[in-house]
């Protein structure tokens, strides 16, 4: 999950490094740490943010060609200095950082400590470096070669990046199951988790597949499999400028991207709705059309707030396809024993594209013969390559560690595939498709309007800040909406959250309701009106105080609720993605209240590597 930079070539190895390192922060952020080689390697790492490493090394011997640098988001040991990589062999001749787990360790560790080794961290990391000069030791041969053999041992995930000391003109590096890109200099090269911090320098980058090794001079680029035979690099340009993965003029990352959301929904519809012909472009989902429209049923699998989109989508694909739909938590799923048939279509939603879970449970799935359609955030990512088709979300990237743009492109994507599936197996009538594309159409427009109450949701975040607990509920459409509202507030405010369908809540969550506690009602107008009406009095009966999403022109809830936070009218199936935003902004002015930094909230990280 951790964040990965290097460098090689006429440059100072170290600025580039520790400006990746910020870039990247957001995928872990508890130590961070650099190796430089120049004569000899140096090795500088430090517990807590970027910053403090870079605080730490006023005034040290920075000068190097070539070095690593690796932003931690521990699995194996605490967060502390001597936890944090970069790591060094036992002879102190490699370096290396890790992105992963070595899930075999403990095995390796007690082979490699009978033979005598000490270790100086608590990290799966340091033993598998020290796995792999053990074996460059007894055999003799290049440091390449024992890499190939230790990998062919190793059980787990891993980016692993190597320096060696006796040879500065080279820096070798391995993935598997986590994410790497090489950018291509003018006799340079840059290696990172993302492409974030190579941009600036190089548009051309090579994404690195599992199971192979790159070998990386200043001006030679080789690639290898673990049988030692020679890949082609793919080239790719890059299609992203620097601009878009900087604060613009927000405090913060998630309030950029919260405000952003009318231009990334735009650009997510862009090409692909065109409301004057009535189609819907989709490529991915045209290809392989017989495919998905006769699937006997669509499992959906993913984490956190995707799984969220996941649950919108099974009540939208239900409604318009009339497709059975399940929805999974990618974890329960690849651990269970799921049945899988033919014509099982899976639904792989991600973000990062780079969910542990995820991956896994679509691999499992593929095994059995299901057809893998991805949607994703990130091109080029794992479960895009995975997937046997997809569409990307293009919602740019995603800095802030709660997700909010991506969540709402998610809605997008997932809304527009199941239009074009209800089209082809006219399961919707001429009528109701047009007004649906016409709603979706003017979603960036509605968003735009909420984001304009944007003073009066902080006001709000002012008055409820102190809350110990909250409540969330919706029914229909917008149950998920209250489920994403809590696990917002709960990533960015450490407030304690519960999301729940309004009606279930008289099963349990009700016996919490006193004077003290915040009720958050997604109440936009829709079939199930009257029904959440009864349930707000219910909440009101108790003293609860209650704040109430709702539609323009509602004139019962206003009488009702505490504090009420008016959207514009939307049809059921397209709510969701106007009624979320205030719940994004609540919770992010909250957390920015209470004095947190809600781009890096505590215990998260941005992407998910590790299940
Ligand atoms: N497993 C390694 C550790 O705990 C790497 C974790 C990471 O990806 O940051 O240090």
């Amino acid at each position: 999950m951790c964040g990965i930079v290097a460098y090689i070539g006429p440059r100072e190895a170290y600025p580039i490094i520790l400006k990746g390192l910020k870039r990247l922060e957001y995928r872990g952020y508890d130590s961070a740490g650099v190796a430089l080689l120049n004569h000899g390697l140096k090795i500088y790492k430090k517990k807590g943010k970027v910053a403090d490493l870079e605080e730490s090394l006023i005034g040290k011997d920075l000068q190097a060609n070539a070095g690593i640098g690796h932003t931690r988001w521990a699995t194996h040991g605490e967060p502390n200095d001597r936890n944090a990589h970069p790591h060094s062999s036992a002879s102190g001749k490699l370096a290396m950082i890790h992105n992963g787990i070595i899930e075999n360790y403990a095995q390796l560790k007690v082979e490699l400590t009978k033979k005598g080794y000490q270790f100086k961290s608590d990290t799966d990391t340091e033993v598998l470096l020290n796995f792999i000069e053990d074996i460059q030791k007894n055999n003799g041969c290049e440091l390449e070669e024992a890499l190939r053999i230790a990998l062919k041992r190793v059980v787990g995930a891993y980016v692993i990046v190597l320096l060696d000391r006796e040879h500065p003109d080279t820096i070798i590096a391995a993935r598997k199951g986590s994410p790497l890109v090489i950018g291509i200099g003018k006799g340079e090269h840059f290696l990172a988790s993302d492409a974030s911090p190579i941009i600036e320098y190089t548009k051309e980058v090579v994404y690195v597949n599992d199971y192979e090794l790159a070998i990386i001079k200043r001006d030679e680029l080789i690639l290898k499999n673990l049988g030692n035979e020679k890949i082609t690099p793919y080239i790719q340009k890059l299609d992203l400028e620097l601009t878009a993965i900087e604060k613009g003029g927000y405090d913060f990352f998630m309030l950029k991207e919260i405000f952003e959301q009318p231009d990334t929904i735009f650009d997510c519809l862009r090409g692909r709705l065109d409301v004057t012909k009535g189609t819907i472009t989709m490529a991915g989902v045209q290809n392989n059309i017989e495919q998905l429209k006769n699937a006997n049923r669509i499992i959906i699998i993913a984490c956190g707030t995707s799984w969220h989109a996941g649950l919108v989508a099974e009540y939208v694909i239900e409604e318009l396809c009339r497709i059975p739909v399940e929805v999974e938590y990618a974890s329960e799923f690849r651990y269970r024993n799921p049945v899988i048939q033919k014509g099982d279509v899976i639904l792989a939603i991600s973000q990062s594209g780079e969910t542990a879970d995820t991956i896994v449970a679509i691999e499992r799935a593929k095994e059995q013969g299901a057809f893998i359609f991805g949607v994703v955030n990130v091109v080029g990512s794992s479960i895009a390559r995975i997937s046997n088709a997809g569409a990307y979300t293009h919602a740019g990237p995603e800095i802030g560690v709660a997700s909010t743009k991506a969540f709402t492109a998610q809605l997008v994507v997932l809304t527009m595939i199941a239009l074009k599936l209800a089209m082809e197996k006219k399961t919707i009538d001429q009528d109701r498709y047009t007004h649906l594309i016409n709603e979706l159409h003017n979603v960036p427009e509605k968003v735009r309007e909420v984001l304009q109450a944007h003073q009066y949701i902080q006001e709000l975040a002012e008055k409820y800040k102190n809350a110990k607990d909250a409540l969330y509920l919706g029914r229909g459409y917008n149950f998920p909406v209250a489920l994403e509202g809590a696990l917002k507030l709960k990533e960015i405010s450490y407030i304690h959250a519960e999301g729940y369908p309004a009606a279930e809540m008289k099963h349990g969550p009700i016996a919490l309701v006193d004077e003290s506690l915040p009720v958050v009602f997604v109440a936009t107008r829709d079939s199930y009106h009257e029904k959440i009406v009864s349930n707000i009095q219910e909440i009101k009966a108790r003293k609860g105080k209650v704040i109430a999403v709702i539609s323009e022109g509602d004139e019962i809830i206003p009488k009702l609720a505490n504090d009420v936070i008016v959207v514009p009218e939307a049809d059921e199936l397209i709510a969701p993605m106007i009624g979320t935003i205030p719940l994004q902004l609540l919770a992010c002015y909250i957390g920015i209240a209470k004095g947190y930094d809600v781009d890096k909230p505590r215990n998260l990280a941005k992407s998910v590597t590790v299940e």
